[in-house]
């Protein structure tokens, strides 16, 4: 799969300056990274991020990215997820060079393990987790060493291999390492590198009731795949140490890892953990929900590969960890779909409109343009007949003064069509205006008037009899906070869901959209952007709106 060329002209930053520099300095003669995700979710927009930083700079710099599944912890990971992420990763344009498995390595990092134990660096110990903790210490406090620290290396080497022979409970034992108690550093505080737990893996199966913690397994991997430069988000930078410890005791080639801030986007969360609360107690309707800030959801949005990548590059990589503006996101979004979407006319809250001057059996076929910024598109033609939908806000009994579109007496003009009229209203028992009654003026047909006469409005519109109904879902942000981790006492993220972030309405649009294929875009004229919903069937179309036509990032930012 080829990646294409994204739009922003990605900077140089202190990673790129970091892999130069040890290209140079001859560290490395290669560059070799990799994308390494734990099973246990669907990816996210974060996750993009991270992708963009490890496929790109190994692209960048000639080398190679693997797609490595951190899968180290069978009580929460899936083969559903291992599948979903290989789809998802593909589906954004990336393409790995070898497809991994820390569960591969079991066997080597248990070798790993006894090669510290005979090194007099790990020990077995009988402390339960809750004592661990506890003997642990705290950021002021140094920790007390385990009881079971000066076990003879015989001791500890038949008691490992007890443990992987599932002789002992779960829980009931662990190997450490045997680092410094007193380490300002709570990773160094003898951590524990494996844990027996007794569940069915999903690719070891039961081969194994012991399981390496992910900091005696991440780093290892990396080695075994020759990995120079382990990049990953700021909340490792605690581990480094203890990652290069575990290298350096091992005598087994070193990467280095580099750490980058976390992706944060304003009104939605980011976690993996948070957005399976979300699905699981049904506030969203799955993880491809149009709302979710997954792939899958940004991709049922109608989010496309190339506008992620795009956004990730805008982004880039800084080493202080803040929350980007979603309208940032929005606008990758936009910018892309503006060049490429072909317009057409959608009325999502109809208002029946009679041209009474206009022959009852007459339809004319207007001349449409699909796109004003790409020639190439082309034209279509668009029916127009005696009875009509517009918009029910675009018209208004009473107008207050600044409002120019349809009212009692007043011409507006239709797009690609002619100048219409009100002259009346049809009530319903309830006063609701339900039809208006216009006349048109053949004069303007193409839109303006031979006498010179404006109008101050043009409006869109569908011919009542050629249209096809359509659903249209209609998306505000998942949250009513910029920040729903930023919680007040006693909340939870969940206080901050925002009750209207989804409006359903059933509309019309013009019959030149009939059959679309799901993924399919459009530009509704002045509605938004909009993409075909997977639940469309052959007899309605259901859309999403992907994004609005109002480009909130580019006017802060000084481009609009
Ligand atoms: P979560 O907290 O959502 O579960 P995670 O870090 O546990 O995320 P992993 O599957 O372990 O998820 O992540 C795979 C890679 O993606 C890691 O290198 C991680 O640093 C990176 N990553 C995850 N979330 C983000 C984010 N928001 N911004 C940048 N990188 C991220
Ligand atoms: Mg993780």
């Amino acid at each position: 799969m080829s990646v294409e060329p994204i739009t922003a002209k990605a900077t140089s930053d202190f990673i790129r300056t970091a892999v130069r520099e040890d290209l140079a300095s001859g560290r490395f003669t290669y560059v070799r990274t990799r994308f390494p995700p734990e099973p246990n979710g669907y990816l996210h927009i974060g996750h993009a991020k991270a992708m963009a930083v490890d496929f790109e700079i190994a692209r960048e710099f000639g080398g190679t990215c693997n797609l490595r599944f951190d899968d180290t912890n069978p009580t929460k990971e899936e083969q559903e997820y291992v599948d979903a992420i290989i789809e998802d990763v593909r589906w954004l344009g990336y393409q790995w060079d070898r497809l991994c498995f820390a569960s591969d390595y079991f066997e080597q990092l248990y070798e790993y393990a006894v090669k510290l134990i005979k090194k007099g660096k790990a020990y077995v110990c009988d402390l339960s987790p809750d004592e661990i903790r506890e003997y642990r210490g705290t950021l002021t406090q140094p920790g007390r060493e385990s009881p079971w620290r000066n076990r003879s290396v015989e001791e500890n080497l038949d008691l490992f291999a007890r443990m992987r022979a599932g002789e002992f409970p779960e829980g009931s034992r662990t190997l450490r390492a045997k680092i410094d108690m007193a380490s300002g550093n709570l990773n160094m505080r003898d951590p524990v590198l494996y844990r027996i737990i007794r569940a069915s893996h999903h690719r070891t199966g039961n081969r194994w009731c012991i399981y390496p913690m992910y900091d005696f397994a991440h780093g290892q991997s990396d080695s075994i795949e020759g990995v120079t430069h382990s990049l990953c988000s700021l909340e490792y930078e605690d581990h480094r140490p203890l990652y290069e410890w575990f290298l350096r005791e091992l005598e087994i080639f070193a990467p280095r890892q580099i750490e980058f801030a976390r992706l944060n986007l304003s009104y939605t969360v980011l976690s993996k953990r948070k957005l399976l609360q979300l699905v699981k107690e049904g506030h969203v309707r799955g993880w491809d929900d149009p709302r979710m800030p997954t792939l899958r959801g940004l991709r049922r949005r109608g989010y496309t590969p190339s506008a992620i990548r795009d956004f990730c590059a805008r982004i880039g990589v800084a080493k202080a960890n803040s929350v980007v503006d979603i309208a940032m996101l929005e606008h990758s979004l936009r910018n892309e779909l503006n060049k490429t979407a072909h317009r057409v006319m959608a009325v999502l809250r109809p208002l029946r409109v009679v041209i009474e001057n206009y022959p009852a059996e007459q339809t004319e076929m207007l001349t449409a343009i699909n796109n004003p910024e790409d020639p190439s598109a082309g034209e279509r033609h668009v029916p127009f007949s005696r009875v009509l939908y517009i918009e029910q806000d675009d018209f208004m009994e009473n107008p207050p003064p600044k409002f120019y579109r349809l009212a009692p007496g007043r011409e507006v003009r239709l797009r690609y069509g002619y100048f219409i009229k009100c002259e009346g209203v049809v009530k319903d028992a309830a006063g609701n205006v339900v039809e208006l009654r216009c006349t048109y003026d053949p004069a303007t047909r193409g839109g303006s008037a031979p006498d010179g006469r404006k109008v101050k409005a043009t409006i869109h519109w569908v011919s009542a009899a050629h249209a096809l109904p359509i659903e249209a879902r209609l998306y505000d942000h998942l949250f009513t906070r910029p920040d729903p981790d930023d919680v007040e006492e006693g909340e939870s993220f969940l206080s901050y869901l925002n009750p209207k972030s989804l409006e359903v309405v059933q509309g019309f649009a013009e019959p030149s959209v009939a059959g679309s294929p799901v993924g399919k875009h459009y530009q509704f004229e002045r509605l938004g952007y909009f993409v075909v919903d997977p639940d469309s069937t052959p007899e309605r179309l259901v859309f999403n709106r992907a994004v609005g036509l109002k480009d909130a990032w580019a006017k802060a930012a000084g481009q609009g």
